[in-house]
């Protein structure tokens, strides 16, 4: 099978040589770095010491290749990326129907902090924005908040691939200035939507937002999704498969707050972003992207993100909706002679997988030899 692929002016797929990957990534990331709009998030004090000229672009792929270009290895605390994980953790806790009840899946034009409920339903809108994330935050099951968070922790370690751990600085700025959000859960609370645990609610929902992280690390939870929730790199099955396609619709009508619409018409693919300037973005089947770049646009994506996933979603032909090249791939991955990509052993997946560069031309990312080229 065919899974990491560009149209050629015929519209048939061919693979991405790993690199061509790494150089367009080497490209955008180099020209990229110039670009100076955007401020870095300061509205919780910890992030606002970030290094506006960190940047970085990896991609992982579902067969486990991996490209990083730029600051890959810098660490950062994965803010509002973390919903997308906690979703679907409360999605195994709860089934989707008791999810759905306390928190909708309707996109909001208004900003990730809005103090908004569904008039109608007293619901957050969507577990992306903040008020639905403390909402499924809420749901998350344990015997104490140490148990709750020992579980959440475990979770994201299965996505990551390596123990991780929690900023205790951000934690804490987020805990004391972190007004707008207890608003939100008081409201949340009046309604019934959340129980009376609340302050257990909010430090958890704290708690995520303020994992370390580093880019490479969020490309390889964002390749987990596009897997079927297994991770590529270890084989270990981060979230039930039969969530994902729950995790990945909410991502793609939400995932980037009140630009959503605009990302799904130019992008045409599932991301999430966090104030922290992190971005990912899912490419079904095939990858996870993930950039990292703190200084923000008015409306809280990272500004060199959103552009590098604009470029990289139209030269390789990502769009879900582009029938160029998307019709190919389908036909590609239901061919009775296509290999069975998805169920592959962790071992398999770690024999074809590993770090690339110029010095590995002849793999191509497929694992096939055409050769091909970005074309815009
Ligand atoms: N921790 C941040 C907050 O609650 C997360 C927001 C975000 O990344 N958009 O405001």
């Amino acid at each position: 099978m065919t899974c990491n692929s560009l149209p050629n002016s015929d519209g048939v797929l061919l693979p991405i040589q790993p690199a061509i990957l790494q150089d367009t990534l080497d490209e955008l990331h180099a020209r990229y770095q110039s670009l100076k709009t955007g401020t870095p998030a300061n509205y919780i004090p910890e992030l606002a010491k970030m290094d506006p000229d960190w940047f970085s672009i990896c991609i992982v792929t579902v067969t486990g290749e991996q490209v990083d270009v730029g600051d890959a290895q810098q660490l950062f605390t994965i803010q509002s990326i973390s919903k997308v994980f906690v979703y679907g953790l409360a999605l195994e806790d709860h089934g989707r129907e008791r999810v759905l009840s306390k928190v909708g899946v309707e996109p909001t034009g208004d900003a990730f902090n809005a103090i908004v409920l569904d008039e109608r339903s007293k619901r957050p809108y969507n577990p992306m924005v903040n008020a639905g994330a403390i909402a499924t935050t809420s749901l998350i099951k344990g015997k104490g908040p140490t148990e709750r968070l020992n579980r959440m922790m475990e979770m994201f370690e299965r996505y990551i691939g390596h123990e991780s751990f929690i900023d205790m600085p951000t934690f804490m700025s987020e805990r004391t200035t972190g007004h707008r959000n207890r608003a939100m859960a008081h409201l949340m609370y009046n309604f019934g939507m959340i129980d009376e645990k609340l302050d257990e609610a909010l430090d958890l929902y704290f708690q995520q937002c303020s994992l370390m992280v580093n880019c490479h690390d969020l490309a390889v939870m964002a390749a987990t999704l596009a897997n079927r929730g297994k991770n590529p790199l270890t084989g270990v099955q981060a979230v039930s498969p039969g969530y994902v396609r729950d995790i990945l619709s909410v991502m793609y009508t939400c995932g980037m707050y009140n630009f959503a619409g605009e990302w799904a018409y130019t992008v045409g693919l599932p991301a999430k972003s966090g104030v922290s300037g992190g971005l990912i973005v899912v490419v079904p089947n095939r990858m996870g992207i993930a950039v990292f770049s703190p200084p923000l646009d008015e409306r809280g994506n990272s500004v060199r993100g959103v552009q590098v996933c604009e470029e990289l979603s139209q030269r390789f032909g990502l769009h879900l909706f582009d029938c160029s090249s998307q019709s190919e791939a389908a036909v590609s991955q239901h061919s009775p002679n296509a290999e069975p990509q998805l169920d592959q052993s962790p071992n398999q997946n770690s024999e074809s997988g590993g770090r690339v560069g110029k010095d590995h031309e002849t793999s191509s990312l497929s694992g096939q030899e055409s050769q091909s080229s970005p074309t815009p």
